[in-house]
């Protein structure tokens, strides 16, 4: 997961059986011990599907919360303009072919297309994939329907001026040779934009085994600012921007902006 030999590694409390949450006793990196295969996530535990499913039992376990949760939510993307995405890639990205890597059904491929770039994704679910390959295609982009260690090779070494890693990382059962993979395939100056939950955030810390970083078998990597720093240099790539208000712990998710220099 981190490179290291983990045989000392500590089970967490948050583990919920017969998913092993752990942490590395060199690093602190926390994972999910026994992820799903990539094969699995083509569609029996597609995102898709477990999403759905972890949708509906948030609302039955907890669902005056959760309205509340939802009505939160949209005040702070209508007020607050929480969504940082079109921001950085004006800021930190050149023109040119962007990756959205874990593109899902497109959403972001079609923002990244009227944004003027040409959009590329990688997508391991069957359905999501036919879907976004649908959008990117109108935008002269491609969609790679693999995971994404082997998407990321469907394409040339030094292509990609930028990459969108949205909720991404946190499903990605081999993290850091795929940063690795993805400075391959940037260009030289090319930025990579990163949002992860943020499993150094208060609120986990309050909510304990319910918050909503939580997500078995789906989340597999549990990334605090250290250590997504850690595993982002250890990938030869460098932050860019990873401010206090990128980081903020009252935030369940944390941005950050890496580049290959
Ligand atoms: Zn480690």
């Amino acid at each position: 997961m981190c490179d290291a030999d983990n045989s000392e590694a500590r089970c967490l409390k948050y583990s919920n059986d017969p998913w092993r949450i752990k942490t590395c006793p060199r690093c602190g990196f926390v994972y999910l011990e026994n992820p799903p295969e990539y094969e699995a996530l083509k569609d029996e535990v597609s995102w898709e599907k477990t999403s759905a499913a972890e949708r509906t039992r948030r609302n039955e376990a907890e669902p005056t919360l959760q309205r509340a949760a939802s009505a939160v939510k949209t005040v702070r993307k209508k007020w607050l303009k929480r969504d940082k995405l079109p921001v950085l890639l004006k800021a930190h990205v050149k023109p040119g072919p962007v990756v959205d890597i874990g593109c899902g059904g497109g959403a972001v491929i079609a923002r990244l297309g009227a944004e003027g770039y040409v959009p590329c994704g990688v997508e391991i679910s069957t359905a999501l994939a036919a879907k976004a390959q649908a959008t990117a295609a109108k935008f002269g982009g491609r969609v790679a329907h693999n995971n994404a260690l082997a998407g990321l090779d469907e394409f040339a070494d030094g292509h990609f001026s930028g990459a969108v890693l949205s909720a991404f990382l946190e499903h990605e059962a081999n993290p850091l040779p795929l940063l690795e993979k993805l400075r391959m395939k940037l260009a030289a100056g090319g930025a990579a934009i990163i949002k992860v939950p943020n499993f150094g955030s208060w609120n986990r810390a309050v909510r304990g085994r319910r918050w909503c970083g939580f997500r078995f078998p789906d989340h597999v990597n549990y990334f605090t600012p250290r250590t997504l720093k850690q595993m982002v240099a250890k990938a030869g790539l460098s932050v860019r921007k990873f401010t206090a208000g990128d980081r903020f712990p009252l935030s369940d998710n944390m941005w950050m902006v890496c580049q290959k220099s």
